[in-house]
């Protein structure tokens, strides 16, 4: 195990735990997920607050750490540590998630939380900064991003505070911002495949027009080929001399967002074309 390729950066400063654990407002019913403890920095703080707490860690070493912080003591029985790889371990029910995670698994961990049933109440998530600000940022500024609009479309998320690299040993090469994500609840009913394909397509170049991306190389024939597999799927017959250009140019009319710019679309826009689209089985996973 190597510092960083696991991310091993501990967060020496008590108060920035402390502060980082209170934000989560926990109640003593609390099942609470925390990914990567480390020597249990933030555990110990959870522990005093919630029901029960799973920790999942990676390197072994650091989990017999954390096994040994809290042996013999009355929080033991609330803690388990589940040794293994986040992105693969199957996850116990949670109301809350707390991590200060390497930042190299960053994004599975946000799109894994989003997925997961049943919902949880709130995550509070340590990030690189630039990373972090690109979650909470709004359309029409400059970090607004398809990861943006994707974890937005699923959640609220704020931004809680920024942490310096001078609170981890040894202290990573970039700063830190933690985050709070609290999901949507109902979720709203759109398929991530379906709402990532268009924004893989729209946020092509972030400030050319909506037009100009799906004029983009490749995209007319993805969008074919999808739309022949909708069709045969739901037994509706193939057109002769079907022109996805033509279909997707009056959609684009329709909708008066040809020349709109995905950097200043919000996600309701977002969904309105997503709809559009779907009325006239265009689909994008
Ligand atoms: N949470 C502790 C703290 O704040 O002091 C430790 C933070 S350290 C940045 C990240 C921790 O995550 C390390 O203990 C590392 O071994 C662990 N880790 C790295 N990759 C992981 C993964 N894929 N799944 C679970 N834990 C992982």
């Amino acid at each position: 195990f190597n510092t960083e390729r696991f991310g091993q950066h501990i967060l020496k400063n008590p108060q920035t735990a402390q502060s980082i654990v209170d934000t989560a407002n926990l109640r003593p019913t609390d099942k609470v997920l925390e990914v990567g403890p480390g020597t249990g920095n933030l555990t110990v703080r959870i522990l005093e607050k919630a029901k029960h707490v799973t920790a999942v860690e990676m390197d072994p070493r650091m989990a017999a750490e954390l096994t040994k912080r809290v042996q013999g003591k009355p929080e033991q029985r609330k803690l388990e540590i589940m040794i293994g790889d986040f992105v693969k371990a199957t996850l116990p029910y949670f109301d809350v998630c707390i991590s200060n995670t390497p930042y190299q698994i960053s994004s599975p961990l946000v799109f894994r939380l989003l997925s997961h049933r049943p919902l949880f109440r709130t995550a509070i998530l340590m990030f690189q900064r630039e990373f972090a600000l690109r979650l909470v940022a709004r359309p029409g500024t400059e970090l607004w991003s398809r990861l943006s609009a994707n974890v937005q479309l699923y959640a609220k998320v704020d931004l809680v505070m920024n942490v310096s690299k001078n609170n981890f040993r040894p202290p990573p090469k970039v700063e830190s911002s933690v985050i709070r994500l609290v999901p949507r609840d109902p979720p709203p009913p759109v398929e991530f495949g379906e709402f990532d394909g268009l924004l893989r397509i729209v946020f092509g170049r972030k400030n050319k027009t909506v037009h100009a991306n799906f004029q983009a190389k490749g995209v007319t024939e993805m969008l074919e080929s999808n739309w022949r597999t909708w069709a045969s799927v739901n037994n509706v017959m193939i057109e002769d001399g079907m022109n996805m250009k033509k279909k997707v140019e009056e959609v684009l009319q329709e909708t008066g967002f040809s020349e709109s710019r995905p950097a200043k679309m919000d996600i309701d826009d977002l969904l309105k074309l997503l709809s559009a689209f779907h009325d006239v089985g265009i689909h994008f996973a």
